[in-house]
């Protein structure tokens, strides 16, 4: 059902996506080391946030020529600290940038492809992060699971398990009816955030609106969740 569900979604986001320009950056293939910088900041940066305060934490990098991994390494933390300020919980992100940042220069310049213990050593970096990194900035087919990735199968399938399952036995699962393949995957991870933040909604997922109405568990078992409520907000 997976695969079916990718292409449904697939359709549907390469017109309607709002945030359609950042995820093409993600999503596409060979990118440049300026691209991978700004894909690998933004994976610390959106952590518990919003893409409207990435974009103008990022812009504030932009606008100090902190822009590079090397520069990254070079500011100092409190400077770093004020330029990603929008971003929110700043004084962490500024602590796991320098981490990453010492970990991808290397990578890049040696290039090498980090492994995800590698990742998972830098301070900030969980699973989540880690995957990420390994699909939009080094190509590589693993599937990224998140909390809207677990709410959307527990939803689709109608199984509230994966919503508490083990990390890589979800990814077990995922590479069984995806295709292998970076920009699958990562296309799949995006469109499945995308619709989270539109609408499967934590509390008042928007079913009557939804495409994927027909192919969702979720929404055929539960009529009553019809009744919804348009104007809701959720950023989980
Ligand atoms: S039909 Fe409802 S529960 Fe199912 S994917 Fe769509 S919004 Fe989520």
């Amino acid at each position: 059902m997976i695969s079916k569900v990718h292409e449904q979604l697939k359709d549907y986001y390469i017109r309607l996506d709002p945030h359609a320009e950042t995820w093409e950056l993600w999503i596409k293939g060979e990118k440049s080391t300026l691209e991978t910088y700004e894909v690998a900041v933004g994976t610390i940066l959106v952590q518990n946030t919003n893409w409207r305060n990435v974009n103008k934490a990022i812009a504030n990098l932009k606008r100090a020529n902190v822009f590079s991994f090397e520069e990254l390494q070079k500011i100092e933390k409190e400077d770093l600290e004020e330029l990603i300020k929008p971003a929110g919980f700043y004084i962490q992100k500024s602590i796991y940038l320098k981490s990453l940042s010492n970990l991808l220069s290397t990578c890049i310049l040696n290039e090498h492809t980090p492994s995800r213990e590698e990742l998972l050593a830098c301070k900030g970096v969980g699973k989540e992060t880690a995957d990420s990194i390994l699909v939009y900035c080094f190509q590589q087919p693993v599937p990224i699971v998140g909390t809207y990735t677990r709410r959307f199968l527990a939803r689709i399938y109608g199984d509230i398990d994966y919503l508490r399952k083990k990390y890589e036995i979800i990814q077990e699962e995922i590479i069984k009816v995806l295709e292998k393949n970076f920009e699958v995957l990562g296309r799949f991870h995006a469109l499945v955030v995308v619709h989270g933040q539109n609408y499967c909604q934590k509390n008042n997922p928007m079913c009557l609106e939804c495409f994927l109405q027909t192919s969702c568990t979720y929404a055929l078992k539960t009529p009553n969740r019809f009744e919804n409520r348009p104007n809701s907000e959720d950023n989980n």
